[in-house]
């Protein structure tokens, strides 16, 4: 039996935007990462420690881990999404993050049964062995995916009934809790069922897969993810869009 190839919803998207940002993150090249990811870092690990460490005044935190960040060192327990790199960007603005911790936490006090959880499943996708994977920000009692949202941006529903799937649970009964700044948590519904999901599997993950498996990373320079703004890796990619 040959290696199982391991794929994430992360690298699934990475891919999808530019094989090339995929392969330059799969090689480790560091790079600036975006103060604004590193804002919803802190969030997220803020959110996952009251659970963790409820002694700990989870506000004072996120002022740390912003001041760490600002020295350009990744705090104690904080994972960065995304990107390989250094910790260069411009440091998060705790006041922000501290705001929308605490609109969270007054809103959703719920207790989650699984916090950061880590799935694995392999997917039969006729090819060779592929497994999924990832890590859920969270589970409540009632079973439903909890995915912590810093922005206002609508989340892909294909991360989450893939987090549905790799945990094994039906897909019609999961949820992403989604904060939408600045007044309001919205608990949002997965709207797919469960034909969406197997053809999004065999027509988006199967030949993901294969190009991960064989090495096959195009670059996209079509998109708005091929500027300086959106691709961590412009200052670094020959291929970039040069208008
Ligand atoms: S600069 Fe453009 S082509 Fe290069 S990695 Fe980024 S998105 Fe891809």
């Amino acid at each position: 039996m040959s290696e199982p190839t391991l794929v994430s919803y992360t690298s699934i998207r990475r891919w999808l935007r530019c094989g090339r940002a995929q392969e330059f993150y799969l090689m480790g090249r560091e790079t600036p990462i975006p103060g604004r990811m590193l804002a919803g870092s802190v969030f997220h690990a803020a959110l996952c420690r009251r659970w963790v460490k409820p002694e700990d005044d989870q506000e004072e935190y996120i002022r740390i881990a912003c001041a760490v960040l600002a020295k350009g060192e990744v705090p104690e327990g904080m994972r960065l999404e995304h990107w390989n790199g250094q910790v260069l960007g411009d440091a998060p603005d705790p006041e922000p993050i501290i705001g929308a911790y605490q609109l969270y936490v007054r809103t959703y006090p719920t207790t989650p049964a699984l916090v950061e959880h880590v799935f694995e499943r392999t997917v039969d996708l006729d090819l060779f062995p592929v497994v999924l994977w990832g890590v859920v920000d969270a589970v409540d009692a009632w079973g439903n995916i909890i995915d912590y949202k810093f922005s206002s941006q609508v989340p892909d529903m294909a991360q989450l009934a893939l987090y549905a799937f790799g945990m094994g649970k039906p897909i019609s009964n999961c949820h992403a809790y989604h904060l939408c700044q600045p007044d309001a948590v919205q608990v949002i519904p997965l709207s797919w069922d469960e034909e969406t999901l197997q053809n999004y599997l065999h027509q988006v993950v199967r030949p993901v897969a294969r190009a991960l498996r064989y090495g096959v990373f195009p670059a996209r320079t079509d998109g708005w993810w091929c500027s300086e703004k959106r691709c961590a890796y412009y200052s670094m990619c020959v291929a970039r869009r040069t208008i």
